[in-house]
């Protein structure tokens, strides 16, 4: 909290006024009748609205006595392209197994989208997203038209690190092995070097991102590994969300998924691994060594069935340090409902009330992530001189009653689609839950076209649990 003297006045294009803040700063300062300012794309005060309504002059003022104010939510990991467009499609055959799925449905539906399709799939991911106080965001890496969907991004106004799908493994046996991870490599390097993340002031940037699994040659990881560390980025990757990962490593290397990677040197901290779930005690032991990020996609991990409440290791990780965050997965851009979510669900198997507390679910979904990602020093709390990225929560809501514990209310029984008010770097892209910077309108009429389009493209039948008259 800073209290700015009194003969310093700072000038401000915005000052939220009388709103309770969390801020997410080192002590965890939340404030009643508190205030923050903002100047073009900076937060520039934070305090007592008392002290700010006498040190501070601002262009506006907003009332912020119903709000609760955030820092924007972090959403580790979420696939931008593939199902926006088609939700609810890939359903697969009564006898598919979540292999077949994948390659007779989601792979298809994925390959049958244009550049267009992919530009407004990712436009309707940051809608949803802003919707539920999401302003930053780490892609999947299973992007195919890299160039259009970052201009569909940009004009969204949303903060994310997004990369072009990888996988350098060749799988073939006719195929050339090197030749394969070379062309994988040469891609990472071709999106790192077009869309360069120069630290702060880059709102959008390409990462090496991999899909993981078994997809990528160790070339491939070790390459993506160096231009992260090389340019200050981050790599990420899927692995072990189901026992197929750990069977196919420790066939081929007789090593577990998270082992090979230490053998190879990729596990860092400029690595973040998402689902995780069918780890072991010695992985488990590389991640807390490492200091690798890890990613828990709770609707993804439950609703997939990956058997988390028998084998899941999240508590464990959060009780050794190792930094723990929520991704969507695409699954809902909700990122409260997900903490909300893992935490009861923990809390159910272990019998255990007091696990993962609601500090920790908003932990994993502002600061931690933040951190992962090398920009602790930009997002993650609202403070001086971070960027102003921050949500307004509305407590003028049912669900809310009076404020008195912000933070526990929030991460357990606030409605997480009462976001009023969004500010992404300084602008406000959300405005009384109205989208500023996008038509939502046409690109929702537009998305609906194109998704009848893909499916038609896909020549997959169409599948409903009951019959459709
Ligand atoms: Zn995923």
């Amino acid at each position: 909290m800073s209290e700015i003297p009194f003969q310093t006045p700072v000038k401000a294009d915005l000052l939220i006024s009388g709103a309770t803040l969390i801020t997410m700063n080192a002590e965890r300062q939340v404030i009643a009748d508190g205030a923050i300012a903002i100047a073009g794309d900076r937060i520039v005060a934070v305090g007592k609205r008392e002290a700010l309504t006498r040190s501070v002059v601002a262009r506006e003022v907003i009332d912020g006595r119903r709000f609760v104010v955030t820092p924007g939510f972090v959403d580790a990991h979420i696939h931008i392209t593939g199902d926006p467009l088609t939700r609810g499609f890939a359903r697969g055959g009564p006898d598919d197994t979540w292999s077949d799925k994948l390659q007779k449905w989601v792979i298809p539906i994925f390959k049958a989208q244009t550049a267009a399709d992919e530009r407004l799939s990712a436009q309707c991911a940051a809608l949803a997203m802003i919707r539920y106080g999401t302003t930053c965001f780490v892609e999947a890496g299973t992007v195919l038209q890299l160039d259009a969907v970052m201009e569909g991004l940009d004009e969204s106004g949303i903060r994310g690190r997004v990369g072009e799908w990888v996988e350098g493994r060749a799988f073939n046996p006719a195929d050339d092995q090197a030749k394969v991870s070379a062309a994988a490599i040469a891609i990472l390097e071709s999106e790192v070097e077009r869309y360069p993340d120069r630290g702060g002031d880059t709102r959008l940037a390409a990462w090496p991102l991999l899909v993981g699994h078994s997809t990528n040659s160790d070339d491939v990881w070790r390459a993506a590994k160096a231009l992260a560390d090389q340019h200050g980025l981050r790599v990420s990757a899927h692995m072990s969300p189901r026992a197929g990962d750990p069977e196919w490593f420790l066939a081929r290397y007789n090593r577990r998924p998270l082992e090979h990677l230490a053998d190879i040197d990729v596990l860092g901290e400029t690595v973040m691994l998402t689902h995780l779930a069918n780890i072991d005690q010695s992985e488990l032991d590389l991640l807390v060594q490492s200091g690798a990020g890890a990613i828990h996609c709770p609707h993804a991990a439950f609703q997939g069935g990956f058997g988390l409440t028998h084998i899941g290791l999240f508590p464990e990780m959060l009780d050794r340090g190792v930094n723990l965050m929520l991704g969507t997965d695409g699954m809902a851009a909700d990122i409260l409902s997900s903490g909300r979510l893992m935490a009861s669900v923990f809390r159910d198997a272990r019998w255990d009330q007091e696990l993962i507390p609601a500090t920790t679910v908003l932990e994993m979904a502002i600061l931690n992530p933040a951190r992962a990602m090398g920009m602790a020093d930009q997002i993650g709390s609202l403070d001086p001189g971070k960027k102003a990225d921050l949500v307004l929560h509305d407590t003028d809501l049912p669900e809310w009653g009076p404020v008195f514990d912000a933070v526990g209310q929030l991460a357990f029984s606030a409605p997480s689609s009462g976001v009023h008010s969004v500010w992404i770097d300084g602008v406000r892209v959300l405005d009384d839950g109205r989208a500023t910077q996008l038509d939502e309108e046409k690109v929702l009429a537009d998305a609906r076209q194109a998704g009848r389009e893909v499916i038609a493209r896909t020549g997959l039948p169409t599948r409903t649990p009951w019959p459709v008259l």
